[in-house]
C-alpha cells in the first residue's frame, strides 16, 4: 500500500481483495454505491479501476451523470413512474423495475441512438408488507411481458432481503432468488437473462456463495451514510 492511499481507496481495494477470494473466476461484477457521498469519491475509484456506480436519488444522480457521463451508471432506488424518463435518459442498468409499467415506460422513453436498457425486475423475496418489490408468484408472468418490450433488455432479478446475521439464514433468500432465475431462464430460452443483483456490505459472502453476479456496496466502499 503506497503512503498516498487514502481510506477511501484502502477500503476500496479490502472489498475488491474480499470479492476476488469468494470469486476466484473473477465472475462477480462490483457495483459502488455512491449515494449521498460525492463525485470526488467517485471520480477517486473511477481513477482506480471502478467502471459501475449506483444511485437511489434520481436528483443526486443525475448531477454525478452530467460530470461522469461515460461511467456506468445504475438506478438502484425506487421509481415513481413520473421520473422513468430521465432514468431511460441516463443509465445504462435499472435494478429497480417492480411492475409492469415501469418497464414499459422506460422502454418508450428509452432514446433511439442509445443500446437498449438493461433491467432486472426487483422482487420482494421475503414477503415484507414493508417493502416494494415484485411478489414471488408474479415474477414470472411479469418477465415475460417485459421480454417483450423494444429498446430494453431484461438481465435477471435484484433482492434486498430481510436482515439477518447467519451466514446460513442469509443464503435462503438468496438461494430462492437464484431459483426463481432458474425459473425464467427456463420459460425465456431466448432471453439474455444472466444476472443476479444481491448482495450488499452486510451480506456480500452469502450472496456471492449463492450465485450473484452483481454485488451493490455502499457503506464498506465510502463509509458509512449521516
Ligand atoms: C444503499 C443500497 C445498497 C448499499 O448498501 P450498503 O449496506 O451500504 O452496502 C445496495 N443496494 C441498494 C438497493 C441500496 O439502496
Amino acid at each position: 500500500m503506497t503512503i498516498e492511499q487514502t481510506p477511501l481507496l484502502q477500503r476500496y481495494q479490502q472489498v475488491k481483495g474480499h470479492i476476488a477470494k469468494l470469486d476466484p473466476a473473477g465472475k462477480v461484477r462490483l457495483l459502488a454505491v455512491s449515494k449521498t457521498k460525492p463525485i470526488e469519491d467517485v471520480l477517486a475509484l473511477a481513477e482506480n479501476g471502478q467502471l459501475d456506480f449506483g444511485e437511489n436519488y434520481l436528483q443526486e444522480a443525475l448531477a454525478k451523470i452530467e460530470q461522469a457521463p461515460s461511467l456506468c451508471w445504475h438506478f438502484i432506488g425506487p421509481i415513481q413512474s413520473n421520473k422513468t424518463k430521465p432514468i431511460a435518459e441516463h443509465f445504462s442498468w435499472v435494478h429497480s423495475v417492480d411492475r409492469l409499467k415501469i418497464a414499459q415506460r422506460l422502454s418508450q422513453q428509452r432514446p433511439a441512438n442509445l443500446p437498449p436498457l438493461n433491467i432486472l425486475l426487483a422482487v420482494n423475496i421475503d414477503a415484507e408488507a414493508s417493502k416494494s418489490g415484485l411478489a414471488v408468484d408474479e415474477v414470472l408472468a411479469t418477465a415475460e411481458q417485459v421480454a417483450e418490450l423494444p429498446n430494453i433488455t431484461l438481465r435477471g432479478l435484484m433482492a434486498i432481503p430481510k436482515k439477518s446475521d447467519s451466514l446460513a439464514a442469509q443464503r435462503k433468500p438468496f438461494k430462492a432468488l437464484k431459483d426463481l432465475l432458474t425459473l425464467c431462464q427456463t420459460a425465456l430460452p431466448n432471453q439474455t437473462l444472466d444476472t443476479l443483483s444481491m448482495g450488499m456490505s452486510g451480506d456480500l459472502e452469502a450472496a456471492i456463495d449463492e450465485g450473484a453476479t452483481i454485488v451493490r456496496i455502499g457503506t464498506d466502499i465510502f463509509g458509512a451514510r449521516t
